[in-house]
């Protein structure tokens, strides 16, 4: 891409961009003139899209009307009303439905995995995460081995940036592979790191881990909805992601959960058990042996939080009609565009540490401050230009392609130009 440092090109830009209307659908925070927002923090909560608020209207309608008839006669059944959302979320993430389930909170669902596909034995204990891993995942795989009786200083190896470096290098986890292996049971990576925004080649860890038969998990909470994983093709065992970040359904929504499709049958997985895993054609009639569904419904356990599901299915609606593959091309073109105007300020005050290859990074650019100095990104906000602050010395800005114009990125960057 050939890009200019000039509002105009910055507007002929929204001009080519197929999903510039989508930004309409939005609601965008503004500030007390009615100014709208410069929002750059859709990695941590995305904004609310306008039919949400239909989609649980519904609902909440049924509810009224139904009472508990509702579970059969709503005009979406709640029975079944996560099955509304598995083939589109199977989509957003590249594996089959079968693979698929919303249920739970990320944290939730990492620990109910591990209970399945982290079973240490004396020799092969050891969990493999990022130096950098987000406080939860790396708080769950502790309290995974310390609730197996192991040590974490022994326990958990850590995948480190060398001396010097702020990303990781593949190579360096062949390595930890290679060596000790042999007593890992479980990698358990972020695909993209939420600190650098790094796109780590899922494949790869994939088989890296399988080569010395340890079983890999990827934490997808900002990649879902970010960037086109393919889960099924990968090969990896297990994934969990959130939808509050990228997938835009609202604090504290559900978890994603995949699960390979090789593992879809193996009734001899260790898990927990809960009516919602019991086959659906018995469920009711009560006084039944447990008799576990195959595939990732396989591991639900309670009756799904059904207003939280309408706001998921209401974005996933917006994914479906657009398709990960153009949000992706504008993903690439806005972010680029974003890179080209930070590289232009002359300052060595800021500096970029994602990667500069598309393909190794999503939306998200993680700028670096000097001497970890805060008051930049407070200067931002004051602006109106909402961005996050990251210890110890990142400020976390994405351009979420679904709603974030190329003029946003102009103003972004000419108001951080002014303040450094
Ligand atoms: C956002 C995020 C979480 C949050 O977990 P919850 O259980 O949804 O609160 C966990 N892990 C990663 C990597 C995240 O980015």
């Amino acid at each position: 891409m050939k890009y200019e440092n000039t509002l105009a090109h910055a507007l002929q830009l929204d001009k080519e961009d197929p999903l510039s209307e989508i930004r309409q659908k939005f609601h965008i925070p503004k500030d007390s003139s009615g100014n709208e927002w410069l929002y750059f923090t859709g990695n941590s909560l995305g904004l609310q899209p306008k039919q949400t608020q239909h989609y649980i209207q519904q609902e909440l309608d049924d509810w009224a009307k139904l009472g508990v008839e509702g579970h059969f006669e709503a005009q979406n059944p709640w029975l079944s009303y996560h099955e509304f959302l598995t083939d589109k979320m199977a989509k957003i993430v590249g594996a089959k439905p079968l693979e698929v389930v919303v249920m739970n909170t990320l944290t939730t669902n990492l620990h109910l995995l591990m209970v399945s596909f982290y079973k240490p034995s004396i020799k092969k204990y050891k969990i493999v995460i990022e130096s950098d891993a987000f406080p939860s995942d790396r708080y769950a795989v502790q309290s995974q081995l310390e609730f197996h009786g192991f040590n974490i200083e022994e326990g958990l190896i850590e995948w480190k940036p060398r001396t010097g470096e702020e990303l990781l290098r593949i190579e360096d986890l062949e390595e930890i592979v290679e060596k000790q292996g042999d007593e890992i049971a479980l990698l358990l990576i972020g695909g993209v790191n939420y600190y650098t925004g790094q796109y780590l080649d899922i494949k790869r860890i994939a088989e890296i881990g399988h080569t010395k038969e340890c079983m890999v998990g990827i934490d997808l909470a900002h990649g879902a909805g970010n960037i086109q994983p393919n889960l099924h093709e990968s090969g990896v065992d297990f994934a969990a992601w959130c939808t509050y970040k990228y997938l835009n359904a609202g604090p504290g929504s559900l978890s994603g959960l995949f699960v390979h499709e090789k593992h879809a049958y193996n009734k001899e997985l260790p898990r927990f058990a809960g009516w919602w895993n019991h086959n659906k054609e018995t469920r009711f009639n009560m006084r039944q042996p447990f008799d576990v569904m195959p595939g990732a419904e396989g591991w639900q356990l309670s009756n799904p939080p059904i207003l939280s599901m309408a706001a998921i299915r209401s974005s996933l609606d917006l994914f479906d009609a657009i398709g990960m593959d153009a949000l992706r091309e504008k993903s690439e073109k806005l972010t680029g565009y974003f890179e080209y105007l930070i590289n232009e300020i002359d300052t060595d005050r800021i500096r970029i540490i994602t990667p500069t290859n598309s393909k190794e990074r999503g939306c998200q650019l993680s700028i670096q401050v000097k001497n970890a100095d805060k008051t930049l990104h407070e200067q931002l906000m004051k602006h109106h230009i909402v961005t996050d602050w990251r210890e110890p010395d990142v400020i976390r800005c994405a351009p979420v392609p679904m709603y974030t114009s190329f003029e946003d990125v102009f103003k972004m960057v000419e108001i951080l130009k002014s303040l450094v």
